[in-house]
């Protein structure tokens, strides 16, 4: 059964120091589903990431609306949206270098208010769901491969379990064989988990194992 999520509605965005008629994105309409995998993508400056940070809260939009479980993102509290609703993975994967694969995962866990004693079992639980041994978990994360780096996070945003995911290039940093892996564990993550699960990309072989490609370049 088809479930929509997420839907942005004819959004159209322009930073406050733009031209009159200069918009970062200009009526866009995109649908998202509950167990499925997207990638948006674009040409550089097409507008990928004001679209995630639309998408994430970050900003709200000049006009049109965005749906998040059939509530508009003008009517909730944001706040409470992104640090329930949705997990977010960067190209650049964001960790504290200094603290371990773990502490990374558990710290994410605190911010969100999670007191349960078993922090450190919860968090090697991820990390072993995203491929990445239990021995892993107190090895500081300087000493972690890009790809490896890339896990952990994806391991973190899973951290308050969201219904959805969003990453901006995710695998930008990353070799074409690890980027594949990387694939592989949000496509697991939509398919088997029913999460939604968006990739801000211009690899053509993300494109080529989504579900469906959003092309932002189409718009403009
Ligand atoms: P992409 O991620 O696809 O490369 P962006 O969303 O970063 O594209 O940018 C879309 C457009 O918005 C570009 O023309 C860019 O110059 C402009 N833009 C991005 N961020 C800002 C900002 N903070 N202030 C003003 N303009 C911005
Ligand atoms: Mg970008």
């Amino acid at each position: 059964m088809k479930e929509i999520l997420l839907s942005v509605k004819n959004v159209s965005y322009r930073y406050n120091d733009a031209e009159e008629d200069e918009y970062a994105l200009r009526d866009v309409s995109f649908e998202f589903e509950k167990g499925k995998l997207y990638a948006i993508k674009g040409r550089s400056g097409s507008g990928k990431t004001t679209l995630l940070s639309l998408i994430s809260g970050l900003e709200r939009c000049s006009e049109g609306e965005i749906i998040f479980d059939n509530k508009s993102l003008k009517d909730i509290n944001l706040d409470k949206y992104r640090s329930n609703d949705i997990g977010i993975v960067f190209q650049s994967y964001n960790l504290l270098p200094f603290m371990s694969a773990s502490e990374n995962i558990i710290l994410s866990m605190d911010i969100n208010g999670n007191k349960d004693k078993n922090k450190k079992e919860q968090a090697i639980k991820l990390m072993e769901k995203v491929g990445l041994k239990s021995s892993y978990a107190n090895r500081r994360v300087l000493r972690l491969s890009g790809g490896e780096q890339q896990r952990v996070a994806i391991a973190r945003s899973l951290s308050y379990n969201p219904k959805m995911i969003i990453a901006d290039e995710p695998t930008g940093n990353l070799d074409k064989k690890t980027e594949t892996e990387i694939l592989e564990i949000f496509k697991k993550l939509a398919h088997e988990e029913d999460k939604c699960v968006i990739i801000v990309t211009h690899s053509e072989n993300v494109c080529k194992m989504v579900d469906k490609v959003y092309d932002l370049d189409k718009k403009k």
